[in-house]
């Protein structure tokens, strides 16, 4: 698939889906993509439930709280959210004797736009892989996940989720409903997720709904095109039992990577990207960096320096678009046109 739009956002954090907002007030369109399963970044994968109390006008708001009304707020604009793919290449490209960026990601889809904004944060967030297996994502999609993306999936199957944290606790209470059979494995018998979820866990395991290995960690993972069967080793004994499995989760929470972001020929500073504050244009005309994937003198890693910095870049991004027009600026509510579509925002 290959798209063209006004501007490529690569990261759906707070800082990416506010650049919607203030390209949307410009009249531009948006193309947003993050290598999570949802917007959000750091808000929504790291802190969803903890307060954020430095956002003007916001006395208290959770950070998922935060990233809800940010999506509210785009609401009324123009854009589509590419999920759970990571931007590989960056390339120039020519049209009509003009120079186009063009991105294109591991999923294969490709983008074409004069503007990139790289709003990426720490890098993207990917998966821990199992340790000890050699080559996991040899089953990618055929019995190994990282992510619960449909319920539906996993209905009627034998599932086994690995992990001690939140994720595998709320996945192993909800996929239980919905399992032939579901086994969740931990090296050790103490989970760091919520008390509450570990009760109702344990209460499923008492009602033999969930088979709880503990301590368990995986050992081999059996199959021709498709997993048949898992091998788990005891943590103390070293014993290893093998099990038939459809379906293995692995969740041993994230990594941040600046992975290919490297690559792109930019100027970096400590593996961040350095920018002018003029525009937050990088070192590459066209490519802009904000949020806390930038650096200039003075930086501060907060959601609402990338805002500002966001605002700013998407004027440049109207000139590249338009050049020699006038940016309309204006406030809101002194465009009509604007007001009614941000007036959904009111019901
Ligand atoms: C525990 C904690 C508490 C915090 N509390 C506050 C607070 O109270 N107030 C405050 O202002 N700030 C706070 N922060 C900082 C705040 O979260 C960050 O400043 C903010 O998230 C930066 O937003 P961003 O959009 O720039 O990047 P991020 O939120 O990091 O989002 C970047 C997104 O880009 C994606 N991405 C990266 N590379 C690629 C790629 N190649 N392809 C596709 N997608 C990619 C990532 O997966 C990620 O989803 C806190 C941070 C932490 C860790």
């Amino acid at each position: 698939m290959i798209k063209e739009t006004d501007i490529i956002v690569i990261g759906a954090g707070p800082v990416g889906l506010f650049t919607v907002f203030e390209a949307g007030l410009l009249g531009l369109n948006c193309v947003l993509i993050d290598n999570l399963d949802k917007p959000g970044g750091q808000c929504a994968e790291l802190y969803p439930e903890k307060p954020i109390y430095d956002i003007p006008g916001v006395a208290f708001q959770t950070a998922q709280e935060h990233v809800d009304a940010l999506l509210m707020q785009i609401k009324p604009f123009d854009y589509d959210l590419y999920l759970n793919q990571r931007v590989e290449t960056i390339e120039e490209t020519n049209q009509a004797d003009d120079m186009f960026w063009k991105v294109t990601t591991n999923e294969n889809n490709s983008f074409i736009s004069k503007n990139i904004f790289i709003a990426a944060g720490a890098g993207s967030f990917e998966a821990r892989r199992p340790p000890n297996i050699e080559d996991p994502d040899k089953f990618l999609n055929h019995g190994v996940n990282y992510a619960v993306r449909s319920k539906e999936k996993y209905k009627d199957k034998d599932i086994f989720i690995f992990g001690g944290g939140d994720s595998a606790l709320d996945w192993s209470v909800e996929l239980a409903k919905e399992s032939k059979s579901l086994s969740l494995v931990h090296r050790r018998d103490a989970f760091r997720g919520a008390p509450h979820t570990e009760e109702l866990m344990r209460d499923l395991v008492k009602d033999k709904k969930i088979n709880l290995l503990t301590p368990y960690v995986i050992e081999d993972i059996h199959g021709e095109e498709k997993v048949s069967e898992v091998s788990l080793k005891n943590f103390d004994t070293k014993e290893i039992i093998t099990h038939k499995a459809d379906e293995l989760i692995f969740l041993f929470g994230l990594n941040k990577k600046l992975g290919p972001i490297l690559d792109w020929e930019l100027e970096l500073n400590n593996k961040k990207i350095n920018v002018n504050t003029e525009n937050f244009e990088t070192s590459r005309e066209g490519i802009f960096a904000v949020g806390d994937i930038n650096d200039y003198p003075g930086k501060l890693d907060l959601i609402l320096s990338g805002f500002h910095e966001t605002t700013l870049a998407v004027q440049k991004a109207y000139k590249r678009i338009y050049p020699g027009e006038r940016v309309p600026f204006g406030y809101t509510t002194s465009n009509s046109k604007l007001q009614e579509k941000l007036g959904v925002l009111k019901k």
